[in-house]
Formats: C-alpha cells, sequence, structure tokens
C-alpha cells in the first residue's frame, strides 16, 4: 500500500517538486510553512498546508515538536524531508519513525554512519573504497597538524569532520599557512557544528566533483544511476551540473558506479543517497569525499539522462517496495545540464532576497524549470537564496549547451539580482565548452574578472539607465579617453534593446 497522505517538510522548489510527485500518484500532500512564507508556492500548491512559526528555521522548518503535531493531527503517513533542514538529522528520522509515521529517506543508521566525515572515511576505507590520502584520526594540536602534512605532502586540506555546506574547510599551501588554517577549521567547526575535531586530507589540484546517484532497497538491493559533474562550484557550493561528464572515461564511469554501490552496500543503505567522489582530471584518480544520504539538488538531470523519477522511486522505496530497475535497466541517453538560478550578487554571491518585479521562465522543447518564483513574489532573508533550477535535455553536450543559451534568453528577472549573467558567461567560456574547468573555474576565470554584459537582468531601471547613459556616451564621449566605459554601456545598451 502507497500512502495516502504525505507531508512535506520544507519549503520552495523541492516542495513542489515532491506535491507533484505525490499528485500524480493520488496521495494528499500536506505543506508546512513559516509566517513569512504564506504567499510561497509550495503552500498554493499543496492540498492544505499550516503555518508552523516565524521566519528563522529554528523555530519553523527546524521546529521538530511542531511539525510531529501537524503530521498527527491531520493523519499524515508518512513526511518527506528534501533537502536541507532536517534531511540529514538521524533524530529527526527516529522521531517520525516513533511516532509511527514513514521517514521517506535512509534508517537514522544510515544517517549517523555517513554524517560524520571522519568516521565515513575510515567505514569506507575498511570497505575498500578509495578515500583521499590523509591522516588517521583526529588531529591534536599544531605538532601533530605539522608531522602529519609533513608525511602526507603540501598542500594540505584540512577539514572540520563535522563540518558541511561548504563551512570549516581551508587549504595550506605551505607549513607556514598551516597553524591559522588549522585554527580557523577547528573554530568554524566549533561555531557552526558544535564540534572542533579537524583532520587533513592531500589537497587535490586540478579537482573534479564527480558524484554518483545510488539507490537502495529495504531488500538488500542497491544500483547505481551513473554521475553528474559538479565542478561549477563558487564558495564550495553547486552553481552547475551536468550529465554525463564529458571527463570520466567509459571504464571509470563503471569503476565509479562499482565502488559507489560497493559504499552503499557497506552500510545497508536504503534510498535515494548520493557519494561524492573528488577526481584528479590529470592521472582520473578518484577518491571518496562524503555521501550526501537524502535527494541532492541537482537530482533532476539524473532523471533527465536515465528517465527514472527519482522521488517516486524514493516513495515506492519508503513503502517497502523493491526497487523498480535493476542495475542493467538503467542507462544514459543524451545530456542534460541544470543551472541553479539564484537571487544574488553574480559578482561577489552574496544572497538578493527581496521582491521579484518581472519574472518571465523559459519554456519549450526538453526545457524543464522547477522552481517557486513569480511576479510579485517576495523572497524572504531567511532562506537559501535559489529560487528556481533550469534544466535542459539534448542529445549531445553541444545541443544542450545551445538550448540553454536558448532558454536563458527567453529569462527574465527582475527586482533583485540573480546569477543568470554569470551562467551566460560560463556558457560562452572556452575552458566550459572543452569540459576541462575545474572546482577552481570560477575562482581563477570569472571572479574579479570583467563579465561580459554584466549588468544585464539585474533590474529594469538598469536596463533604462544604462541604455540612457549608452546613447549619451554614444552621442559625445565616443572619443574621449574613458574608452573602455563607454564601449561596455554600448553594449549593455545593444543587449538590452534586443532582449527587453
Ligand atoms: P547538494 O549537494 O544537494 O547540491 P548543497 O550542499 O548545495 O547540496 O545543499 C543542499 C541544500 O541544503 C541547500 O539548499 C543548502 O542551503 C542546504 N544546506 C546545506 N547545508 C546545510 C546546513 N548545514 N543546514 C541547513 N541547510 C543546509
Ligand atoms: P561539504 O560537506 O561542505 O560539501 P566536501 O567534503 O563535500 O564538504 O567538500 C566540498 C568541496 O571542497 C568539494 O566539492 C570540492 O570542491 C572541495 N574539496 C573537498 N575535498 C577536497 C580535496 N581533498 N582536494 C581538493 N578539493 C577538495
Ligand atoms: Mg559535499
Amino acid at each position: 500500500m502507497l500512502f495516502k497522505r504525505v507531508l512535506i517538510a520544507n519549503r520552495g522548489e523541492i516542495a513542489i517538486r515532491v506535491i507533484r510527485c505525490c499528485r500524480e500518484l493520488g496521495i494528499e500532500t500536506i505543506a508546512v510553512y513559516s509566517d513569512v512564507d504564506r504567499n510561497s508556492a509550495h503552500v498554493l500548491l499543496a492540498d492544505r498546508a499550516y503555518m508552523i512559526g516565524p521566519g528563522p528555521s529554528k523555530e519553523s522548518y527546524l521546529n521538530v515538536d511542531k511539525i510531529l503535531a501537524v503530521a498527527r493531527e491531520c493523519g499524515a503517513d508518512a513526511i518527506h524531508p528534501g533537502y536541507g533542514f532536517m534531511s540529514e538529522n538521524a533524530d529527526f528520522a527516529r522521531r517520525v519513525e516513533a511516532a509511527g509515521i514513514n521517514f521517506i529517506g535512509p534508517t537514522p543508521e544510515n544517517i549517523v554512519a555517513m554524517g560524520d566525515k571522519l568516521s565515513s572515511r575510515e567505514l569506507m576505507k575498511a570497505a575498500g573504497v578509495p578515500t583521499v590520502p590523509g591522516s588517521d584520526g583526529i588531529i591534536r594540536d599544531i605538532e601533530h597538524a605539522q608531522n602529519e602534512a609533513e608525511r602526507i605532502g603540501y598542500p594540505v586540506m584540512i577539514k572540520a569532520s563535522a563540518g558541511g555546506g561548504g563551512k570549516g574547510i581551508r587549504v595550506a599551501f605551505s607549513p607556514s599557512e598551516l597553524p591559522s588554517a588549522f585554527r580557523t577549521c577547528q573554530s568554524e567547526g566549533r561555531n557552526y557544528f558544535g564540534d572542533d575535531r579537524v583532520f587533513i586530507e592531500r589537497f587535490i589540484q586540478n579537482p573534479k566533483h564527480i558524484e554518483i546517484q545510488v539507490f537502495g532497497d529495504k531488500h538488500g538491493n542497491v544500483v547505481h544511476l551513473f554521475e553528474r559533474e559538479c565542478s561549477m562550484q563558487r564558495r564550495n557550493q553547486k552553481i552547475l551540473e551536468e550529465s554525463p561528464s564529458i571527463s570520466v572515461p567509459q571504464a571509470v564511469r563503471e569503476e565509479m558506479g562499482r565502488v559507489a554501490v560497493k559504499a552503499a552496500k557497506a552500510i545497508d543503505y536504503v534510498g535515494a543517497g548520493t557519494i561524492e567522489f573528488i577526481f584528479d582530471n590529470k592521472t582520473k584518480e578518484f577518491f571518496f569525499m562524503e555521501m550526501n544520504t537524502r535527494l541532492q539538488v541537482e537530482h533532476p538531470i539524473t532523471e533527465m539522462v536515465t528517465g527514472v523519477d527519482l522521488v517516486q522511486e524514493q516513495l515506492f522505496v519508503a513503502a517497502g517496495r523493491k526497487l523498480s530497475f535493476k542495475q542493467a535497466d538503467i542507462t544514459q541517453k543524451g545530456h542534460s545540464i541544470e543551472l541553479r538560478i539564484c537571487a544574488e550578487d553574480p559578482v561577489n554571491f552574496t544572497p538578493s532576497p527581496g521582491k521579484i518585479r518581472r519574472c518571465r521562465l523559459p519554456q519549450g522543447p526538453f526545457v524543464r524549470v522547477d522552481g517557486y518564483a513569480y511576479p510579485g513574489y517576495e523572497i524572504p532573508i531567511y532562506y537559501d537564496p535559489m529560487i528556481a533550477k533550469l534544466i535542459v535535455w539534448g542529445h549531445t553536450r553541444e545541443e544542450c549547451i545551445h538550448r540553454l543559451k536558448r532558454a536563458l534568453a527567453e529569462t527574465m528577472l527582475t527586482g533583485v539580482k540573480s546569477n543568470l549573467v554569470l551562467h551566460k558567461n560560463i556558457l560562452e567560456h572556452p575552458v566550459f565548452l572543452d569540459g576541462s574547468y575545474t572546482t577552481q573555474f570560477i575562482e581563477q576565470e570569472i571572479k574579479g574578472k570583467k563579465q561580459r554584459q554584466l549588468f544585464m537582468f539585474v533590474d529594469e531601471h538598469v536596463f533604462l539607465i544604462s541604455a540612457a547613459i549608452s546613447a549619451y556616451k554614444d552621442s559625445k564621449l565616443r572619443d574621449v579617453s574613458n574608452f573602455n566605459l563607454a564601449s561596455r554601456w554600448k553594449d549593455v545598451g545593444r543587449k538590452t534593446s534586443l532582449r527587453v
């Protein structure tokens, strides 16, 4: 028996993704929301919605008592945690199960096993999964750090064992940088995660982030659904993902899949999960980094190339069904890329909450938008700035990129800053186009450099002002010394009139 009524303990695009899946299966949906989210699209789309507290996550989306009370009151027989918030919280999973409600996700034991970077590393090493060469355990003090770093070889990466979301990670290129990197990681670990244990890894140069989607059921079956390349990152956070990765040779791809299945089997994994590897683009070696025991933001690109509905499968597995496919049934067809559209400054990446004025999202063949932005919607300050994901499919990577450019040209978002322009720049960059980009791409190739059409899309007021200035510069300033400025405005004016 599949579920009758599912509560979604999340917000934004991922809540909508789950609602859509449930509706297709004839399952009722219960949304929860904070008071600043009352006009959020997930509230409008669910069958029923309950306010659970004020804006700050701690008082609403992380309020376990309140969420469980709503689930009991409305008779939910399952809870989907989405990603972020409580999706990787073993205590929450335990309390949901203790209340007689199904947790749509892995077992609490799975979450505990992979929740800590150091212990999951040890676990994976024992299971024969390659891990980044590094310290055998916790680093006690600076002297210990220096000895271990010497042994591993510089540059090294110091990581807080409890870290996540890019926090608690520092690189030391030489012994002189080690003490401060060590202390910073310890204090970030303590301040963000209440845990100051750190360890050291070799820093992989020219690294690519390649991850494997895995899926397990309650009957001991585990399969993988191939890779996603997520090397396009700012602040150690992904902004563009693609599948397949053109850097991974076929033999290595198959090996990564086998290793990921072995890793998941080692902990009797149930549900959707992702094994993240750091991949050396020169040697083609790969090493386990961490496992995310949840649905991933970028799961749609896997859905596009494999034809599997990952959220539907999550529901089936949680209800006790066997996986609806075998390894041999899964193949990759064509190419898919996802762009994360964020309300943030495209230059320094700080969030840009506020009211959306105009919002036009792309449509058309092989284009999928998972988002919750609409004109007049006020993006709250409390949550992640990602407001939509643009996902496209093509027979080839080239076709996919052309289609993305077409889709971006149809897109308009005003009132808040957004990273649309950053994406346009990435899609035209030779290092992205030849596929050789690494996790350092934005830092090395984009940040601090002039971005073409920098002011496009920022705000319609800027469109008008820039067009006016462009006209002025054209007539009066063409020959004066301030040539660069004049040509930049001119470019903006030209593009503006093309696109608006
Ligand atoms: P993915 O690997 O799925 O791309 P991200 O690291 O980008 O994952 O995080 C997924 C989501 O979880 C994002 O919305 C992010 O803001 C949120 N998130 C990540 N870490 C935390 C955390 N420690 N607490 C709350 N939310 C988090
Ligand atoms: P988080 O929990 O914050 O996601 P990860 O361990 O997954 O932490 O690392 C985040 C990012 O840092 C990776 O996606 C990768 O870009 C980079 N990174 C992690 N470990 C290494 C390493 N040993 N060498 C080089 N880069 C690394
Ligand atoms: Mg990670």
